[in-house]
């Protein structure tokens, strides 16, 4: 097998726009580039999609979409079990794409490819498991039937932090259910999304049902579309204050909306729990990605008992880590994805650290090129830092305490995000206790991790509406018909 280099997967990887199953350049023959994170240095070029490409995706997707939604749940399947093969295939030039663009290490790539390709398994699965019900008028006489349809062409955005796994949980339920859609992936991170196009282009998948516009001009693009009464759904990943600017544009053709939106993950350790799996799962849940995932863990809350050993153990391990450019071998942390980025998590360490937390490691930015930043563990943080109350998205970890478990609910619930509530304990009764009290979408006992393609991701609150994998998922992409039927 032939050896995956920058060089060989940059050589290959296509930077046009793919709109009715053509990939060409922009309408105004221009382009951005994409750098590496690691470096700064430019690695391609990619078309500047304008206005009038956007328009011209729309037209594709509205053309495809009645064929499309005429084709047989299996034979759709099916496209999406090949383009699941095809991925997982090329695994190493996924993972090497995308650890360029973005920055996380190879290892945590390829995580991310396995992630993101089960999303096109499961709903390969899911594409011949769309039902309706028959039911009997309670009052006698004519029967109830609904019908799932699929909701039609739709607009979906993407963000840079997992730059396939974002599109395929949208696309594979997409495709699954029937709808064309139109893809706008972040501008900082296209190329694992036009590779992924290219991908599903070999899988079979008909011109049109998927077109992806790349943009520097994202607001100029994406609202056009937005506001055109042809869209029938909008589906976003991204920041809270974005999120809400979209929802507000949706409302004039009153779209479908899913949102899937910023965290702020709390991880509650409580005094029974197992102190060497707790400070396991908090590498997980903060390290993962960089700590640039929306699932992160952004608060530890601790009981006071064991607050002190948990804190040095994690301080340890974060201070073990290799931080470097992620095609390295070696390298477990990458850098973040720019430097407003670093800045932005700098400035939440020095304001905790002015309001008196003290570092146990970490703390600064390193030096170099790159935006790199040390893994941080922070104690004594108090109340009103800004790190606890915002979405760091960088590799810091702020520490407090608790004394009882109501208190422990009441800090994990004061944030106005609502994605997902982290907990070690083992006592029983207190999980099921917890699982009802914790406003959150998902709640991971005993675990880091919770991102599953079989289970239903998304938050409450502010941090959106909607679920995206599990049998709910392919929901977002169906409409219900009723039938009332005299026999
Ligand atoms: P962002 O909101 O800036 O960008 C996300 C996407 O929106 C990008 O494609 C971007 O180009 C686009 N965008 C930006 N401004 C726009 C505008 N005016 N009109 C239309 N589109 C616009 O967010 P980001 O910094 O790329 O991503 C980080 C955020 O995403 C974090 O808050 C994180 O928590 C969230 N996130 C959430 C989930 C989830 O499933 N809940 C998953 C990953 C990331």
């Amino acid at each position: 097998m032939a050896v995956v280099t920058q060089k060989s997967v940059l050589s290959s990887v296509p930077t046009q726009l793919f709109i009715g199953g053509e990939w060409r350049d922009s309408l105004s023959s221009t382009t951005f580039p994409v750098t590496d994170p690691a470096t700064g240095s430019v690695l391609t070029e990619v078309a500047n999609g304008t206005m009038a490409d956007g328009t011209a995706a729309l037209d594709a997707a509205i053309a495809a979409q009645a064929d499309w939604a005429a084709t047989p749940p299996r034979v759709r399947g099916e496209i999406l079990r090949r383009a699941f093969e095809l991925l997982t295939a090329r695994a190493d030039e996924f993972a090497m794409l995308m650890t360029l663009e973005m920055g996380k290490p190879l290892a945590e790539s390829r995580g991310e490819v396995a992630y993101g390709a089960e999303f096109f398994r499961w709903f390969s699965e899911e594409a011949v498991r769309i039902h309706g019900r028959y039911a009997v008028n309670p009052a006698g006489g004519s029967r109830l039937l609904t019908l799932q349809k699929p909701v039609g062409p739709t607009f979906m955005i993407t963000p840079w932090n997992f730059p396939l796994a974002m599109g395929t949980r949208k696309i594979g339920p997409a495709v699954a259910a029937g709808c064309t859609m139109v893809v706008k992936p972040a501008h900082e991170t296209p190329l694992s999304m036009l590779a992924l196009a290219a991908v599903l282009e070999e899988a079979g998948l008909p011109a049109g049902v998927l077109n992806v516009v790349t943009t520097a001009d994202t607001a100029v693009v994406s609202e056009p579309i937005i506001r055109d009464p042809r869209l029938r759904k909008l589906t976003f990943t991204g920041s809270t204050a974005v999120g809400r600017m979209l929802v507000e544009q949706s409302a004039e053709q009153l779209l479908r909306v899913s949102m899937e939106l910023g965290g702020n993950a709390p991880f509650v350790v409580f005094e029974d729990a197992d102190l060497d799996a707790a400070v396991e799962g908090a590498m997980l849940a903060k390290m993962r990605n960089i700590g640039e995932a929306c699932t992160s863990a952004n608060r530890f809350v601790v009981h006071e008992s064991v607050a002190a050993d948990f804190s040095a153990a994690l301080a340890r391990r974060m201070a073990g880590l290799t931080v470097g450019k992620g095609t390295k071998a070696g390298v477990e942390v990458g850098p973040l994805i720019t430097d407003k980025a670093r800045e932005g998590v700098d400035e939440l360490v020095r304001d905790a650290v002015d309001r008196g937390a003290r570092v146990l490691t970490g703390g600064e930015k390193l030096a170099g090129r790159g935006h790199f930043y040390a893994p941080t563990v922070l104690v004594d943080v108090p109340a009103d830092a800004r790190v606890l109350g915002e979405e760091i998205f960088g590799p810091v970890a702020p520490v407090t305490t608790f004394t009882d478990d109501a208190e422990a609910v009441r800090l994990a619930n004061s944030t106005e995000y609502g994605l997902v509530a982290y907990a070690y304990t083992r006592d029983h009764g207190r999980v099921l206790r917890l699982s009802e009290a914790l406003e959150f979408g998902m709640v991971g006992i005993n675990t880091g991790i919770v991102s599953n393609a079989a289970a239903p991701f998304g938050g409450v609150k502010h941090s959106g509406f909607g679920r995206e994998g599990g049998f709910e998922g392919i929901h977002e992409y169906l409409e219900t018909t009723y039938v009332s039927l005299n026999p």
